[in-house]
């Protein structure tokens, strides 16, 4: 029996929402969808120091507003609220310290100043990390850590050979092992880096199929280093089409909020039409097989397949939006 297909919109609350989350969570969605599967809403929180206020709100009010209903989470007594990582902190550490007594992590007591004198001396190491703490003996972690010096937990990265991973759009995609430093996996606040919770988090909630913006594929080898230390089965890879922004002289150049990429709850509140966005945000890199152009959100599902994903770059016009 095939498994089931299960997908999810994982944002982080670091800024307003953007066309590229919305395609991100839409394409999710349709994926799950269209698929018979599930599609589920995971508040990534772990970064303190880029929370930002009244973001997680947007989020909800854009994806309510757009119809996109997740299918489960914890139960919050009619209804089923989101996961959020940052509720889910002791998880990721019993994960870290796993890896630790199996060797493949390590703690890295180095200061902020050390850390930064590395990134000096670039032409010796790189600017990374020099994997110091890799070596020190059990006896010195021991002191260390009796001593109640802070630390970070990291991954061993292998120091040669190569990784590779498959995107259903780009296809095969290949990293030199040399070019990763030994990646950070919890934090000296207690709280998990985002690749290390996310790629967790993807494994347990069985996820089938990660959709993100192409900006992650240069990462994504860091992600399959995870699975690999722990042994678990990769999730496929959709990586989405760069999406660039039209300009009022008819260049395009990079995405940004004067194209008018924000706010989207704000025009549905103004009577815009929630329909015609997910219509118009469907088309950003997705092309459907008999070129037609007017779908509502049950026909995106039933049309919907994910070899019509294009890898070129799709332009969003704002114009055109309100046209739509
Ligand atoms: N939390 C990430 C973001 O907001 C999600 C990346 C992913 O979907 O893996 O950009
Ligand atoms: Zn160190």
């Amino acid at each position: 029996m095939r498994e089931k297909v299960r997908t999810r919109f994982a944002p982080s609350p670091t800024g307003m929402m953007h066309v590229g989350n919305l395609r991100t969570a839409l394409f999710e969605y349709l994926i799950a969808k269209s698929a018979g599967g599930d599609f589920i809403l995971r508040i990534e929180d772990t970064d303190r120091e880029r929370y930002v206020e009244g973001a997680l709100d947007i989020i909800y009010r854009t994806l309510d507003m757009v119809g996109l209903k997740h299918d489960e989470g914890p139960d919050l007594g009619g209804g089923y609220g989101p996961y959020v990582q940052s509720e889910r902190k002791d998880l990721y550490r019993k994960y870290a310290e796993q890896l630790v007594s199996e060797g493949k992590a390590y703690r890295c007591f180095c200061t902020k100043e050390r850390l930064e004198s590395l990134h000096e001396s670039k032409e010796e190491n790189g600017g990374g990390y020099d994997r110091h703490c890799r070596n020190l003996s059990a006896e010195e972690v021991g002191r260390l850590l009796a001593a109640g010096t802070p630390y970070v937990i990291r991954q061993k990265m292998p120091i040669e050979g190569s990784t590779t991973f498959d995107d259903v759009v780009y296809g095969p995609i290949t990293i030199e092992n040399r070019e990763l430093e030994d990646q950070i996996l919890l934090k000296s606040d207690g709280y998990p880096t985002y690749n290390f919770a996310n790629v967790i988090d993807d494994h347990l909630m069985k996820i089938t199929h990660v959709v993100r913006g192409s900006e992650y594929l240069s990462s994504t080898p860091k992600y399959n280093l995870l699975y690999e230390a722990f042994g678990w089965d990769v999730p496929t890879y959709v990586h989405l089409p760069l999406i660039m922004g039209k300009n009022a002289d008819g260049s395009v150049s990079k995405l940004s909020k004067r194209h008018g990429s924000t706010g989207f709850h704000d025009l549905i509140e103004e009577g815009y039409l929630s329909r015609a966005i997910v219509n118009y945000i469907a088309l950003l890199g997705w092309c459907p097989k008999d070129n037609r152009e007017l779908f509502t959100l049950e026909e995106l599902v039933e049309n919907f397949s994910i070899d019509g994903i294009s890898k070129s770059p799709a332009v969003f016009d704002y114009d055109k939006l309100l046209w739509f």
